[in-house]
């Protein structure tokens, strides 16, 4: 491998307009580091690239030399996909220009984007892009593999909000793709993750919304089970411009968790209203009335506020995990286990996160896109974080254990962005139904798998041998 980086990087150099960052060059150390602090790699190589020329350059060129290649937006992958050891990585975050068209309520975003660039233009014009819900998360990552966040249930996924891809493909060339042009790769792009190419540029739909309301309340036992009892019934028939999502844990050594709660169950509630705050107040108020919780505050916030009020909550370099399902019901049985769970949990960086999909997003059909069937509409995440390597056994067994329990009640299906690096047995439960035609799309754009460092899709060829 390093004599293929080496014939990389001479073969590069002459006409790349970003930088090449190779071990000992000073911004390495930097530029080699990704979110998720259990994935420290050490590339041979990383490109950053400036312009689409560079990515085709690079595709090009380590797709010849056989190099293991990984794709860089925002380096958010749970996975750790994003980056390899002694291999080449192809970081985006040069490329973050976003231009708005507020009169269309159309914006064309690069492929190197964190959800907050794209905030900042598009709150200019009052308009918004549904995403995810922590700003310094890469746009390309989430996008291509579904994306959901505070305003799914109004607006739909972020991938059902994408209008055309430009595409660097495994050959080097510039593909686009939209509803009239390339349509398998314009279907697959919608939910594929990185499999097909490199996006470079995104174009996208923009909705107006400046303000939400939101409400917090935290929750203790005995009261939690009544809690998911309420919000499992009441969000089947809950209006679209209500978002719930209810995190159990351990209360954290907080200050402003109140002092006789630390240490002790919670469920964390956080409801986003996008509609006009007064209608708003009834539901919420209903709501959470019927939940008795500790401690209850409403506000008015902006949407910048919003996307990025829970960014101190998921610092990089931590080490993180993760398993998610779906769930068609939360039936008794299921809440028994996940609060037996709770008080269990290894540390308070451990979350069980329950979400409610429903709404704009399940209205698209299951052949849409490559997303697939939106029809179980329970997300259940458990996510832990914790500093040092020493923590790492007992928290990912305890993550292990509590999935398995969980799983015989969940629907088949998992959303790719919710996975960790050990589960690629998962992929194709991720695409079930929806199988074959990935296979049939990935052949056709990048027969060699040369785009595999993602939750991969083997081309026909391989799945075959
Ligand atoms: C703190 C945090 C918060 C999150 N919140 C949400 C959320 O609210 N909603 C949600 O849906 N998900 C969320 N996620 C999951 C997130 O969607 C994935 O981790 C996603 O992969 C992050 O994208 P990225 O660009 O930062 O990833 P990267 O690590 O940069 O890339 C991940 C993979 O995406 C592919 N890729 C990246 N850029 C490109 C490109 N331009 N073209 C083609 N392929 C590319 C590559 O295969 C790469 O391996 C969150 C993750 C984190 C860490």
């Amino acid at each position: 491998m390093p004599e293929a980086i080496e014939e990389l990087h001479s073969s590069l150099r002459a006409k790349f307009r970003g930088d090449l960052l190779q071990p000992g060059h000073h911004s390495y150390e930097d530029a080699r580091v990704i979110w998720n602090g259990m994935y420290a790699k050490r590339p041979g190589l990383i490109a950053r690239c400036a312009d689409v020329g560079d990515v085709q350059a690079a595709v090009r060129i380590a797709s010849a030399c056989g190099i293991l290649t990984a794709v860089r937006c925002g380096g958010h992958s749970l996975a750790g996909f994003s980056t390899c050891d002694g291999g080449l990585v192809i970081d985006l975050s040069r490329m973050r220009h976003v231009t708005v068209d507020s009169g269309t309520r159309r914006a064309k975003f690069a492929g190197g984007c964190l959800l907050g660039s794209i905030d900042k233009a598009t709150q200019q014009a009052g308009l918004v892009f549904p995403s995810g819900v922590v700003s310094h998360t890469g746009a390309s990552g989430l996008v291509l593999g579904g994306g959901t966040g505070w305003l799914t249930r109004r607006f739909g996924m972020s991938c059902d909000n994408v209008e055309g891809f430009t595409v660097v493909t495994a050959d080097g060339s510039v593909v686009r793709c939209n509803s009239r042009e390339n349509q398998d790769l314009f279907w697959a792009l919608r939910g594929g993750g990185g499999n097909f190419g490199i996006v470079t540029e995104f174009e996208v739909r923009l909705h107006p919304l400046k303000s939400v309301t939101l409400t917090q309340g935290l929750t203790a036992e005995p009261e939690i089970r009544l809690l998911l009892e309420f919000w499992r019934d009441f969000m089947a028939s809950a209006p679209i411009d209500l978002k719930w999502n209810i995190d159990l844990r351990l209360a954290p050594d907080e200050r402003e968790v109140p002092a006789e709660l630390r240490g002790r169950p919670v469920a964390s509630s956080a409801l986003v209203w996008t509609g006009p705050p007064d209608e708003g107040e009834k539901y919420l108020r209903h709501a959470l009335s019927m939940c008795h919780p500790d401690s209850v505050s409403s506000r008015v916030v902006s949407f910048l506020n919003l996307q990025t009020m829970a960014d101190a909550a998921f610092p990089h370099g931590q080490r993180y995990y993760t398993k998610s399902g779906y769930f068609t019901y939360l039936d008794d049985v299921t809440l028994d286990r996940m609060l037996e769970a709770v008080v269990l949990l290894p540390s308070a960086g451990t979350l069980i996160e329950l979400a409610y999909l429903g709404g704009a997003a399940a209205q698209v059909s299951a052949g849409e896109t490559a997303f697939g069937d939106r029809s179980a509409p329970f997300i259940v995440n458990i996510l832990a974080s914790w500093p040092e390597a020493s923590g790492d056994e007992v928290h990912i067994s305890g993550i292990r254990k509590l999935f398995t329990n969980l799983r015989p009640a969940m629907k088949p299906g998992v959303y790719v962005n919710f996975m960790s690096g050990d589960e690629q047995d998962r992929v194709p439960e991720a695409y079930r139904g929806r199988w074959d035609r990935m296979i049939a799309v990935k052949a056709h754009y990048d027969p060699c798998n040369f785009f595999r460092l993602n939750q991969n899709i083997p081309p026909s060829a391989q799945n075959e041998s």
